[in-house]
């Protein structure tokens, strides 16, 4: 017997875009009855899932979300899995509640994609994925105690990141993938270059430029022996870690009816709604396209999933702000070793083949000033600008800790729609132990740059 709940706003799924859009919705509509409906009582962080697998978390139980913001702001949560829908009758039905909801939010986040030709081969013994998902999670780090050879298969930044985090902990690490180098796709060859050799001198063995065509098993046994490549190299292994991507998590959706858009991600709208006004969409689950070409895009990040929370959130009711969602900007940061590479927007080789008539300009210089500081570290800034009118559309950094924040100047620059121009007198604080020089602030020198090539 179903148990009959009442709310203004349901969230399905309780990760970043869920938990953001049920705050800004009750920031927006206090008076509203916010519930999420998740499937787990202990939510990871997803961002940090790698660094369970290496010494700096150690275990999963250090990475688990706090909601206990939520429920001081009196928002409702729920454990369980909405199964059905009945949008005429304004029901979602779980194993054990029936919840009448006004407003129904999908944010239901994102699953592993595992090419067709190898999902067979997850039933082998060391064979994994990376979920978000604690138990999952907790099942292959205690399979691989003890385990010494690893394969990641994947040169995206999950791949990476938990390459770095097996090797550093003295495993025999090799990182197989497609490209020719790693973090292709966020980063230039000449910048994703340089995160490779970190990776090199780690210890970490790449092998780009090919594919894998089957998982092996050679004695039949069920447990994983290595991977076989197109090339026909074998490469030998105890843990096979497919790191090859994420899907749009809209089984649900897609059985209610629900119409999905590019790479089977939710069709919405700029203010998150579906063609339903009472139904929205936020986070991995939904269709995306890139904030510059406006073509679909396969990124999936938290902080786009709680932008897309926020525009949501406050868009409940009517548009309150006019602030929409226009795009992915594809923003992050990876660290590799104990260097940052940075990106946003679109990069060079992006550009060039979405035909976009640009200029660039690169500065490296050092992260304090003078460089004598201790622990000064060097930095390199890199700004893609359109040639008329030098809107900046992208850019990448590599350097120390303070890249993760550096590169949210460049995408605010990116989302305002600012020009080189506006960047190359951008007032900016500068302190010798904390940031570059006043004189050779990198991302204003790479605005200068930007702009020697548009007036060459
Ligand atoms: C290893 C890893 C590292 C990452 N690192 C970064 C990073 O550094 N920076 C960054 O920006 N992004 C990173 N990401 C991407 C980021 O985690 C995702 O973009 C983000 O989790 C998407 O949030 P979401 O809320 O849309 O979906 P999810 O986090 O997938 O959450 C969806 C939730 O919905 C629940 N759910 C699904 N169906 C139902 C249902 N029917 N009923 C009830 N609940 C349901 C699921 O259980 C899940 O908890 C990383 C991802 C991974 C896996």
């Amino acid at each position: 017997m179903q148990k009959k709940t009442e709310c203004d706003v349901l969230i399905i799924g309780g990760g970043p875009a869920g938990g953001v859009t049920a705050v800004t919705a009750k920031m927006n509509y206090p008076e509203k009855e916010i519930l999420v409906i998740r499937e787990f009582e202990k939510q990871l962080v997803p961002c940090a899932i790698p660094y369970i697998f290496g010494e700096t978390l150690g275990c999963s139980d250090k990475n688990v979300a706090s909601c206990g913001a939520a429920a001081d702001m009196g928002i409702s949560a729920i454990l369980g899995k909405i199964e059905d829908i009945d949008f005429d009758k304004k029901i979602a039905y779980s194993k054990d509640n029936a919840i009448h909801f006004d407003k129904l939010v999908f944010a239901t986040g994102s699953t592993p994609f595992v090419h067709e030709s190898l999902e067979h081969s997850l039933k082998l013994d060391g064979v994994f994925t990376v979920p978000k998902n604690k138990a999952l999670i907790d099942k292959a780090k205690a399979y691989m105690e003890g385990k010494k050879h690893i394969v990641v298969v994947g040169t995206g930044f999950i791949g990476i990141e938990m390459a770095m985090e097996f090797a550093e902990s003295g495993n025999n690490v090799t990182v197989v993938g497609g490209s020719k180098h790693i973090l292709k796709g966020p980063f230039d060859s000449e910048i994703a270059v340089q995160a490779e050799k970190i990776m090199l001198d780690a210890g970490v063995t790449f092998i780009g430029g090919d594919r894998v065509a089957a998982i092996v098993d050679k004695n039949g046994d069920n447990i994983v022996n290595g991977v076989e490549l197109k090339s026909g190299r074998i490469v030998d292994a105890e843990v096979v870690v497919l790191a090859t991507g994420y899907k749009p998590n809209t089984e649900l959706a897609l059985s209610v009816g629900v119409s999905s858009g590019h790479y089977g991600g939710i069709w919405v709208d700029e203010y998150m709604r579906t063609a339903n006004q009472d139904v929205f969409a936020v986070g991995d689950c939904s269709a995306r396209r890139g904030f510059i070409t406006k073509v679909p895009s396969k990124v999936m990040l938290a902080s786009t999933s709680a932008a897309e929370g926020r525009v949501a959130g406050s868009s409940l009711y009517g548009i309150k702000y006019m602030k929409s969602f226009s795009g992915t900007i594809a923003i992050f940061s990876t660290m590799v070793g104990k260097t940052a590479f940075s990106s946003a927007g679109i990069t060079e080789d992006e550009a060039n083949s979405a035909g976009a008539d640009i200029v660039v300009g690169s500065f490296g210089g050092m992260n304090r000033h003078p460089a004598t500081i201790p622990g000064a570290q060097k930095q390199f800034v890199k700004l893609v600008a359109t040639r008329h009118g030098g809107q900046i559309i992208g850019g990448q950094i590599i350097g120390g800790n303070e890249t993760g924040e550096m590169i949210n100047i460049i995408g605010l620059m990116i989302e305002s729609k600012m020009t080189v121009y506006q960047a190359m007198s951008m007032q900016v604080a500068t302190q010798p132990m904390l940031t570059a020089a006043p004189t050779n602030y990198p991302i204003v020198m790479a605005a200068m740059l930007a702009i020697r090539q548009i007036e060459a």
